[in-house]
């Protein structure tokens, strides 16, 4: 293989480039446009929604879903450990404390271990869930690498307990239920707000992006108003709240707008790649292809190896560094965010997948212009690698 096979990268095979000259001559470039209306619009036809807010970022859209769940200094933010830390920051930007709950083998929240945090360390006191007299006020359930978070059990934890949950589907547009209470909804269409991104590793991108939806189309219109700095009035500079400058602008937006008309193929292929990647793994000692969840119909976004730590001791760099040298990306999964500095001390609840998962998952090529030659080329150095590393 001469060909350098990235991790993740994006696809412009459709009207992008006619889109953004569109947008440059229009001269609307900054943060009003047909462009940036239409991406709200089209985006909430695809998720079936009635209303989606874009914004600069997925960490914009995170942060303005908390800010609009009313998270305060001192309250409680139930976060996950094995994510991004984007997911939890905005916590941190709203002076609230973030408590780390285990995840499960999705990789996304355990709903199990939500339930008895909340039941056996918590205080249910006249309607408001306490920890250590602190208001716990929100969940972030994240849906990682485009699997879904079991979120029926979730939902009915948040409602027993009133928390908000803010779903940080970052990684998952385009993931649904095909079965249960959920079925034919999206993956950002069930908790209190659902963020997305746009960033360039994301299935779709404009450079850098995100979007807010939430079922109550009155929170969309708040938060939209919370990214335009908050202006009141539209001929006075006249501001009741603090606002900020986070709304996405119409050259990213003519981006988006482009990027979603490929959005059902982009998903297409990633399926497609999986199934391929799934079937060279099939019956692999040292390593396993993860599956999704069961009853949903995921995006497929990033692929997951788990490597057989029994046998297979070489470190994640290791492992990296020798397929870079068969011109094959690859990445460990994150570092746990607890762990992190900014987050050290924080506290932790039966940490017990998060540290299991975060030692064994290796991420393999899963760009949609992969090809089928190129997948069973990863999927043989791979193999290659892990067995001799195994028996070596
Ligand atoms: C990408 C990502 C974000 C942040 O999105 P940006 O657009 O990069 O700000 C947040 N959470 C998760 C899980 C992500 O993967």
């Amino acid at each position: 293989m001469n060909k350098f096979i990235p991790l993740s990268i994006p696809n412009f095979e459709g009207n992008e480039e006619k889109y953004v000259v569109d947008a440059i001559a229009s001269t609307f470039v900054s943060t009003v446009g047909g462009y940036v209306s239409r991406m709200e619009k089209e985006l909430a036809s695809f998720l079936n929604v009635d209303n989606v807010a874009v914004c600069q970022s997925g960490t914009s859209a995170l942060h303005l879903s908390m800010v609009d769940a009313g998270v305060k200094p001192g309250n409680v933010v139930l976060v996950p450990p094995l994510t991004f830390i984007a997911a939890v920051n905005p916590v941190k930007y709203q002076f609230a404390t973030p408590v780390f709950i285990d995840c499960d083998d999705s990789f996304c929240l355990d709903p199990v271990k939500l339930r008895s945090f909340c039941e056996e360390e918590c205080v249910w006191n006249d309607g408001v869930l306490k920890y250590n007299g602190a208001d716990v006020k929100a969940i972030v359930v994240v849906h990682v690498f485009g699997n879904m978070a079991d979120m029926e059990s979730i939902m009915d934890t948040a409602e027993k307990y009133n928390l908000k949950v803010i779903e940080d589907a970052t990684e998952a547009l385009g993931t649904k239920y095909t079965d249960g209470r959920y079925a034919g909804k999206f993956a950002g269409t069930i908790g209190d707000y659902g963020c997305y991104s746009f960033n360039g590793n994301k299935i779709i991108t404009t450079g850098g992006g995100g979007a807010v939806t939430s079922g109550n189309s009155a929170t969309v219109d708040h938060i939209r108003f919370l990214s335009t700095q908050a202006k009141t009035d539209p001929h006075y500079y006249i501001h009741d709240e603090v606002g900020y400058n986070y709304r996405m602008t119409n050259l990213q937006a003519a981006l988006g707008v482009a990027q979603l008309e490929e959005l059902p193929e982009f998903i297409k292929r990633k399926q497609k790649n999986f199934d391929l990647y799934k079937s060279e793994f099939e019956g692999f000692k040292y390593g396993k292809l993860i599956d999704f969840r069961s009853g949903t119909e995921s995006n497929k976004w990033f692929y997951s190896i788990e490597i057989d730590r029994e046998h297979v001791k070489a470190s994640m760099r290791e492992i990296i560094i020798s397929l870079e040298k068969d011109k094959i990306q690859t990445r460990a999964i994150w570092g746990l965010i607890n762990e992190q500095k900014p987050y050290e001390g924080e506290v932790t609840y039966k940490l017990e997948k998060a540290p299991y998962y975060a030692e064994r998952i290796l991420n393999i090529p899963s760009s949609t212009q992969i090809t089928e030659e190129e997948i069973k080329y990863v999927a043989d150095k791979v193999k290659q690698l892990l067995e001799g590393l195994a028996n070596g």
